[in-house]
């Protein structure tokens, strides 16, 4: 390495020091400078282009005790934004996110995605892009679909056929003109728990229940994706070995006993909102239905933990929804198989972020990337 090559390595790693720390609070050049380690000498040159660029704002001087009037640096409310969009069954979800971590705007709609193709799929998430972000200035997009995916193709996705083989970052990338990153919506899920800020720790398995049953699992501060992208499959960890047929060929596995349909049938529920409302009427089949889920779950999330010494798993989407009459149940199962749980207790925690789960940690992919990669805000 040369010595020019050495000094802009040397200069990347502090940027992407500073905005770290910015994105976890805005701070005066001197609160940047005592948090990072770095002068203030050195954090005037490397913030200067980033304020220039419109990166960055500096906000009226605050008088703060007896010091000099400080001038705290954030995150421009105008600048760049990263967007996210999730493909579901049954709806398209999208999010704009700043690099601070503040949702800028976001959009749900009803779409019945089974049959449709890539490119109708494209073209309607393109548009609704389009629609929420506007003439905004973007980082890039992150694209989440319930399934397997591997360098921007999908692999698996047993719900929504017609996608199966698609090249679906390239395909929207082409459309709207943009870096576009593919993932799939359990990672993306958790990652949203993540980045930018840490809402669960360093480790934990993020759960959902929709048509199958998605989980993510965090350790170190990173999602666990294996060595194929197969990791997480939760859904299909075997609770009865000789219990029902599942659609993965298998039997007896966790879907078959937790999974949102599964949890509607027992119910004699046709859709969460209606379930939900007889819960809180106190209908009795209706929280036996969801206890009995939480059963199952928490034996497979026992399993879990087990394995990967996890210590915290947070309930998210319809889980989430459910959280008042599932917890106890998934809890009593955890306490009682989980063998690290004699030493520590497991903690179980409902999400607080909601049906834009998947979309934010979409765009947070890419916040993330332009953090760590700070050349790419200049590019
Ligand atoms: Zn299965």
């Amino acid at each position: 390495m040369t010595t020019v090559d050495h000094l802009r390595q040397v200069r990347l790693g502090n940027l992407r020091t500073v905005l770290l720390a910015l994105v976890d609070r805005p701070g005066s050049r001197a609160d940047l400078a005592a948090r990072t380690g770095l002068t203030k000498a050195t954090l005037g040159n490397l913030t200067e282009p980033l304020l220039a660029s419109g990166i960055l704002v500096e906000e009226p001087a605050t008088l703060a005790g007896m010091g000099r009037p400080s001038k705290p640096l954030r995150f421009h409310p105008d600048g760049p934004v990263a967007v996210g969009a999730e493909i579901n069954v049954s709806h398209l979800a999208v999010e704009t996110l700043g690099l601070d971590g503040e949702t800028l705007e976001r959009r749900l709609v009803p779409a019945d995605m089974r049959g449709a193709t890539e490119s109708e799929v494209l073209d309607r998430v393109a548009e609704l892009i389009r629609e929420v972000t506007g003439p905004r200035k973007l980082l890039g997009a992150g694209l989440a679909i319930p399934g397997v995916v591997h360098d921007g193709i999908v692999i698996r996705t047993p719900n929504l056929p017609g996608l199966v083989g698609s090249p679906l970052a390239e395909g929207l990338g082409r459309r709207l003109d943009l870096d576009v990153e593919l993932d799939n919506e359990a990672n993306l899920a958790a990652l949203a728990h993540l980045w930018p800020h840490h809402l669960a720790g360093e480790d934990f398995v993020h759960v959902t229940a929709d048509v199958g049953i998605g989980a993510g699992v965090v350790l170190n501060g990173e999602v666990y994706r294996g060595v194929s992208g197969f990791a997480g499959e939760l859904g299909h960890v075997v609770i009865e070995r000789n219990g029902v047929p599942c659609t993965c060929g298998s039997r007896g596995c966790v879907e078959r006993y937790a999974g949102l349909d599964v949890i509607l049938r027992e119910a004699g529920r046709r859709t969460l909102n209606s379930l939900r409302k007889a819960l809180d009427s106190g209908d009795p089949k209706a929280a036996r239905a969801v206890r009995d889920a939480g059963e199952a779950l928490g034996v497979g999330l026992a399993t879990l933990m087990n394995l990967f010494d996890v210590p915290t798993v947070v309930l998210g989407g319809s889980y989430a929804l459910l959280h008042d009459h599932l917890s106890a149940a998934v809890q009593s199962e955890m306490d009682g198989r989980v063998l690290a749980g004699g030493e520590r207790h497991t903690r179980l925690l409902a999400s607080p972020l909601g049906e834009f789960a998947v979309a934010r940690g979409a765009a947070g992919l890419v916040t993330r990337r332009a953090v760590q990669q700070p050349e790419r805000l200049f590019a």
